[in-house]
């Protein structure tokens, strides 16, 4: 019977949806929660309303810099690669609403609000007792206070290089850019921004497994096991954005290209090629892993953040009332079921320790995270950039959430002050839609191994 029962799971693990997913399931590391949780959770109840929410006007138009020169080394560019361009939106295609400044970084009434409350306590009491110069200090530290808290560079919304992209038109998906340019980017993020050193080697090509016979793959989760569970999460979380960035290339691949038609769908084999343990030395079932425990971090900061929505000024402003109201309520109730979620990522076991310590590590992580939000500028390939600045800003916007408990628990009682706690529209938009990337993800999961089932 053992026997039996040993040549059936032998068979099993021989086939290619084991050999992606059989170490895809059960508890997370680091936490309370297991993948089946999650993918329950997912795809039958948050990522459809979702999917509905990104549709809106609100969320499908992003303003964004895509012209903004890489600070680190000088960039080719792939705009020759067909599916790598981006198509900007004319400024009569988005929203009078959302086009107005005035609505950028607050709803209507919030915004008004502020305002006065401005003009009476500070700019007025500047302006009769203090020089211009002092003014336009104190209007530079506030900028200053801004960007302290921030996880991730912000485009200059009045840039005249910042445009409006409609996300629905440029969807993220195959685009054909690869090769050394493409592991320049991932490298430089792993190798320069996840607190890794020198010597202890990434695992790699499947090549560098075979000659290393594992030796470097050991090392290197050796060291991540001995690292503090925050800088281990911030590897888990990067891995997990990149594991899902090759789903979607995956799953929206370029199947058939001629004069007739060109055809987007599953990949099978390029989904094997990154994630079948036997082709990747065991690695790609840990990416997918590192997948879910960056959706519960996501999940996590989407329950946290309700208050701030539920702020009656808050609008989701574009203009036409009626569409607002109910895309407020479609929004409240998707962060209502975040937060019904049973198994929360528990962000109380990071940076408990001494509290200096603490508070050097989060600076370290946020400024690690800047820094790859500013790598974002290098990637070559347009529509690659614009899917990857707005996931950044997303995970930045997801940190800073985390990060802000304490001022966005004070929000109801800060109604005639300065608000403890602050999204701009940029950050609304990039937080949602990077949400909605992980979440297709995990749902495109589904398809690939009930295809890869099939295929046994
Ligand atoms: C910011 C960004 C956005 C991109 N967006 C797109 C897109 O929208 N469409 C598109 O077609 N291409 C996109 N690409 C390119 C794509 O991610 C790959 O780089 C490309 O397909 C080449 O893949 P590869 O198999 O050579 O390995 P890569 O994905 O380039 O990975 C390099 C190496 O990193 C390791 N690795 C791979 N995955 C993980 C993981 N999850 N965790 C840890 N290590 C890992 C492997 O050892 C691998 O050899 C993007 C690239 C970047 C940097």
């Amino acid at each position: 019977m053992k026997l039996l029962v040993f040549l059936l799971l032998l068979q099993l693990c021989g086939s290619a949806d084991c050999r992606c997913f059989c170490q895809v399931t059960g508890n997370l590391d680091d936490c309370a929660c297991d993948v089946e949780t999650i993918d329950h959770f997912n795809n039958d109840q948050l990522f459809p309303k979702l999917q509905n929410l990104l549709e809106s006007d609100y969320f499908r138009f992003y303003k964004v810099n895509l012209n903004k020169p890489c600070p680190f080394w000088t960039s080719s560019s792939h705009c020759g690669l067909r599916h790598c361009a981006v198509k900007p939106c004319s400024p009569n295609e988005v929203p009078e609403g959302i086009r107005s400044p005035s609505h950028n970084k607050y709803s209507a009434d919030a915004n008004k609000q502020l305002e006065e409350c401005e003009k009476e306590q500070h700019l007025g009491a500047v302006d009769v007792s203090l020089s211009d110069e002092t003014r336009e200090a104190l209007l530079d530290w506030s900028k200053y206070d801004d960007e302290a808290e921030r996880f991730c560079v912000v485009d200059d919304e009045a840039s005249p290089d910042s445009q409006y992209v409609d996300l629905l038109l440029n969807p993220e998906r195959f685009t054909g850019y690869k090769g050394p340019e493409a592991w320049q980017i991932w490298n430089s993020i792993y190798e320069e921004n996840c607190f890794k050193p020198y010597t202890v080697k990434r695992p790699l090509l499947p090549d560098s497994f075979r000659s290393s016979s594992g030796g470097e793959a050991r090392k290197f989760y050796s060291w991540l096991d001995g690292q503090c569970v925050e800088k281990r999460a911030f590897y888990r979380l990067v891995s997990g954005l990149h594991a899902s960035i090759n789903i979607h290339l995956s799953a929206r691949y370029l199947l058939d290209d001629n004069w007739f038609q060109r055809e987007w769908g599953h990949n099978v084999t390029e989904f094997r090629q990154r994630f079948d343990s036997e082709l990747t030395a065991g690695e790609g079932p840990k990416r997918l892993r590192n997948l879910y425990f960056l959706y519960l971090i996501e999940l996590r900061a989407l329950a946290k953040v309700l208050p701030f929505f539920q702020q009656p000024s808050f609008h989701l402003y574009t203009g036409r009332p009626e569409e607002d109201k109910k895309h407020k309520e479609q929004l409240l109730q998707i962060l209502q079921l975040a937060r019904s979620f049973p198994l929360h990522f528990d962000e109380r076991s990071l940076f408990a320790g001494d509290e200096k310590e603490a508070a050097k590590l989060k600076e370290d992580i946020r400024l690690a995270f800047l820094n790859i939000s500013k790598i974002m500028d290098c990637v070559d390939c347009f529509k690659c950039r614009l899917w990857g600045k707005l996931q950044t800003q997303g995970l930045g916007t997801v940190l800073k959430i985390l990060f802000s408990e304490r001022q966005i628990e004070a929000l109801p009682m800060s109604s005639n002050q300065r608000p403890s706690f602050q999204l701009s529209r940029q950050e609304i938009v990039s937080l949602f839609n990077a949400f909605g990337r992980i979440s297709t993800s995990v749902r495109e999961l589904k398809n690939f191994r009930s295809m890869l089932a099939e295929e046994r």
